[in-house]
């Protein structure tokens, strides 16, 4: 198939290895920002491939996995609401809250439902006009413009019984608090390609030469990943901190200036927390002031919602890097897809997920088997 098999060609990625092997003369660690490209790492080995000096240390860039409990927990009270239609992207149906997950409240009478698209649950509100109908607006600049055209769509209509239960995290600051974290070891980043698709390069140079690391932005193919892996290993091999695009046939420099001008107009910045990281100021989006009768917390009442992380799971480390999945002790054995404790093996983008689905038969026999 086009533009995906050629990516994939063999040859090319043994030559792509070849190159990354001739350029390698010592250790580096370079971290894949996004959860799709950790997903395409681990599934194709790549990984395993490199020349054992190149360590892929796995970014925060799952959405699923960086949305908070707290927000969970408060979608699981919304949705629970009897005269609520609660819309969902079907990934966040099996995220576990404090006690409970939305097939669970949808087990119980809750009306949740999963859509395709934010508009679906517009089509929704308009169709049961005596229904509060909620959309849960979470991810980061990928989904946002859809999130924001949604709610413009709203108001535009006087469409008055849709609301967005919003966790939008943007990449740029979460960057910057890993760079900052004590424990860092990152010396370089592939940056999400379909991040920059939307917000454009602009956001990259003042963090590659605040922090002297280079940030290639890399689309999700193995050849796409392997050449971001090359020119980020070319660049910390010279001694250079440079952005770089190796995904021009999705990335232009500006990014995509409706989408912007849409997110501009519907959001505003704002701290956000990230699941297992905590706090990072200025590293996320709001509905912004003229939009906020559409925002569910408000309407609903639940801002004071806190919660507290399981005391086992480790996915806050394995966000940051810090350890692999296979580290904690509760993988592949209390946790696994089908009983998750932590949000990174729910998501298939999530780091455990991915190292459960590829990797368990490299483990231990009792955790391969469990
Ligand atoms: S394996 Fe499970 S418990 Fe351990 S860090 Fe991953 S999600 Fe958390």
């Amino acid at each position: 198939m086009k533009y995906l098999d050629e990516f994939s060609n063999p040859e090319l990625a043994h030559n792509l290895l070849e190159r990354i092997r001739a350029t390698t003369t010592r250790r580096w660690a370079i971290m894949e920002v996004c959860g799709g490209q950790t997903h395409s790492i681990i599934r194709h080995g790549i990984d395993q491939l490199l020349p054992d000096q190149i360590e892929m240390i796995h970014g925060p860039g799952c959405p699923v996995c960086v949305t908070p409990l707290e927000i969970i927990d408060k979608a699981l009270e919304i949705a629970a609401r009897p005269n609520v239609i609660f819309c969902s992207f079907g990934d966040m149906l099996r995220v576990p809250g404090s006690s409970e997950d939305l097939f669970r409240v949808k087990s119980k009478g809750g009306d949740v439902r999963v859509v395709y698209s934010p508009l679906d649950a517009l089509t929704i509100a308009r169709e049961n006009p005596d229904r509060q109908v909620v959309f849960f607006g979470i991810g980061f600049e990928t989904t946002a413009p859809a999130n924001a055209m949604t709610v413009y769509q709203a108001q535009r209509l006087g469409i008055e019984n849709f609301s967005l239960l919003v966790s939008h995290v943007l990449v740029p600051p979460a960057i910057a608090a890993i760079m900052e974290s004590p424990d860092c070891r990152v010396q370089g980043f592939l940056a999400a390609g379909h991040v920059c698709s939307v917000m454009g390069t602009a956001e990259y140079p003042p963090l590659a030469e605040k922090y002297r690391v280079p940030m290639v932005v890399t689309g999700f193919e193995p050849l796409d990943i392997l050449e971001g892996i090359r020119r980020a290993v070319m660049q910390l091999e010279q001694g250079r901190h440079e952005v770089e695009n190796a995904y021009p046939r999705a990335v232009p420099a500006q990014g995509n200036p409706a989408a912007k001008a849409m997110l501009e107009d519907v959001f505003e910045v704002t701290d956000r927390g990230w699941r297992g990281i905590g706090v990072i100021p200025r590293s996320g989006w709001r509905l912004s002031e003229r939009y906020r009768d559409y925002d569910a917390e408000h309407r609903f009442s639940v801002t004071d919602v806190h919660t507290d992380e399981s005391s086992i799971c480790r996915s806050g480390e394995v966000l940051q890097g810090l350890i692999k999945p296979t580290d904690c002790a509760a993988f592949g054995t209390k946790c696994t897809p089908r009983n998750p404790l932590g949000a990174t093996m729910v998501s298939s983008e999530g780091a455990c997920a991915a190292y459960y689905l590829y990797r368990r038969l490299d483990q231990p026999a009792e955790v391969a088997h469990a």
